[in-house]
């Protein structure tokens, strides 16, 4: 092969790889933003209510975390938006 050719090719080749990798960061990047983006779901996917059920309530759950201004709500690590202390969800899980 001419060795012009040749050097077109390598160059060729190599910003193949270059381009394979950069879209495989890509891809990882997205991935990782998108499994936090997904990561909580919306109160009505998993029964919340703003009322104990059982005598359980989102206060005694491990997911929940106290507003620090307003004790009454939170937030869940796994459910979407403002949490009440006092409610509830299918996915209560007691403190330990
Ligand atoms: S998982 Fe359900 S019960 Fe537990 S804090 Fe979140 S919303 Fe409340």
């Amino acid at each position: 092969m001419h060795p012009a050719r040749l050097e077109v090719t390598r160059r060729s080749f190599l910003a193949s790889v270059v381009d394979i990798v950069a879209f495989a960061v890509l891809i990882v990047t997205t991935a990782g933003a998108s499994s936090r983006a997904i990561a909580k779901v919306r109160k009505g996917e998993f029964m919340y209510q703003d009322h104990p059920h059982d005598g359980k309530s989102c206060g005694q759950c491990k997911y929940f975390a106290p507003d620090n201004a307003n004790p009454s709500t939170g937030s869940c690590e796994i459910v979407d938006g403002a949490i009440s202390r006092e409610g509830w969800c299918m996915a209560f899980v007691a403190k330990a």
